[in-house]
């Protein structure tokens, strides 16, 4: 015959997330039985071990499986992060820092006549972007040869076209064409 053990407490509960067990001592042979989590996330229950969750920085079980916590860590450097695609880029060496930007586009004025946008000519003031001609993504470099100064809106909405492509998308739109 068992005996009556305690309640197995890991920490915060809630019910139906642990299962916490009131349970019996098994007889010689027979298996102890097994905490198991519920993750909050995709809502599978696991066994409550390092197998399945990793540890939280007080030392307990997270409440999200391993499995969750990847996806939402390689998920959230790339999207809906800012920050981090920006630490990304700037080690990749895409973006401006703010002194290469003051340089380059003094540079690219005095080359280009003037801090007027590249593509729709209007003036520019101190909000200027320095927009990759070629995107650096698809093999544009990054050099004074490929950038053009460029006003916010005409940037964005370049997004991520070459000169030709934006130039028809914006023929096909039925907006002028200044460049
Ligand atoms: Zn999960
Ligand atoms: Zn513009």
């Amino acid at each position: 015959m068992g005996r009556r053990c305690g309640r197995v407490d890991y920490g915060r509960t809630r019910l139906a997330e642990t299962t916490l067990f009131t349970h019996t001592v098994p007889e010689k042979g027979k298996s102890l039985p097994r905490a198991t989590r519920t993750c909050r996330h995709c809502d599978k229950t696991y066994p409550l071990n390092k197998t399945y969750f990793g540890h939280n920085p007080q030392g307990g079980f997270r409440w999200k499986c391993r499995e969750c916590v990847r996806r939402y860590v390689s998920n959230h450097n790339y999207r809906g992060n800012p920050r981090a695609i920006e630490r990304t880029e700037l080690r990749r060496g895409t973006i401006f820092t703010m002194a290469e930007k003051r340089d380059y586009g003094i540079a690219l004025a005095v080359r280009d006549g003037g801090w007027i946008c590249f593509y729709c000519k209007a003036e520019l003031d101190s909000g200027y972007h320095i927009d990759h001609k070629l995107p650096v993504a698809r093999g544009g470099s990054h050099s004074m040869k490929n950038f053009a100064l460029a006003c916010m809106p005409c940037n964005q909405e370049k997004h991520a076209k070459d000169i030709d492509e934006y130039r028809e998308w914006r023929r096909d739109r039925g907006l002028s064409v200044l460049f």
